[in-house]
């Protein structure tokens, strides 16, 4: 499904055509949280190759905590437009990331490329608009996870609240400036949880 060249992908995709046929009680969740795909739920290597997907640390365990307690989960991305993966080879990337580290309730993609001054490439906030409304709630209901400065402005920006979880690639300055620091993401997921209670 693409609209403007935002992919709105898998956990999205599949609530609309399941409908009622899975119980999911997180989807009436009013919360939510919202991580960045590459360097904060997988590792910085995404390419077509979807063997070559690897779970950050403990991403599985984040976001079953995150739904255990109630709390819809997103995925937010500018990275297949930065990469020029084709829809095929994203939507294969996000069936992958389904089965490392669990289902989440929608994924949203910008496919711009960096110079085309989209309304969804972080630092823009247009994703987590449209990741709050896909979830049936509002921008100060979600929590933003991610790994770098853009992630964390594009929240501030949309009115949401954010966690930095760095990666090797997240700079000092980076992190001198996130408002909120987590060492891992279970700890950013508890952090989180009582941000958006
Ligand atoms: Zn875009």
């Amino acid at each position: 499904m693409t609209a403007d060249g935002v992919t709105v992908g898998f956990g999205w995709v599949r609530a609309l055509a399941k409908g009622a046929g899975r119980a999911r009680p997180w989807r009436r969740s009013s919360r939510a949280i919202l991580f960045d795909r590459e360097g904060t739920l997988v590792t910085r290597s995404l390419t077509g190759d979807t063997q070559r997907l690897v779970p950050m640390p403990g991403a599985a365990d984040a976001i079953a905590r995150a739904h255990a307690a109630g709390v819809a989960v997103g995925v937010v991305t500018s990275q297949r437009g930065e990469r020029g993966l084709t829809a095929e080879e994203t939507a294969q990337v996000n069936a992958r990331l389904d089965e490392l580290v669990g289902p989440v309730d929608v994924v949203l993609e910008c496919t711009h490329d960096s110079g085309e001054d989209c309304p969804c490439r972080v630092p823009a906030p247009g994703l987590i608009y449209l990741a709050a409304a896909a979830l049936g709630t509002r921008p100060e209901r979600c929590v933003v996870v991610g790994d770098s400065g853009v992630d964390l402005e594009a929240a501030r920006a949309a009115g949401a609240r954010s966690v930095l979880v760095p990666s090797s690639r997240t700079t000092p300055e980076e992190i001198e400036a996130a408002p909120v620091v987590a060492s891992s993401l279970e700890e950013a997921v508890e952090i989180a949880l009582r941000k958006a209670a």
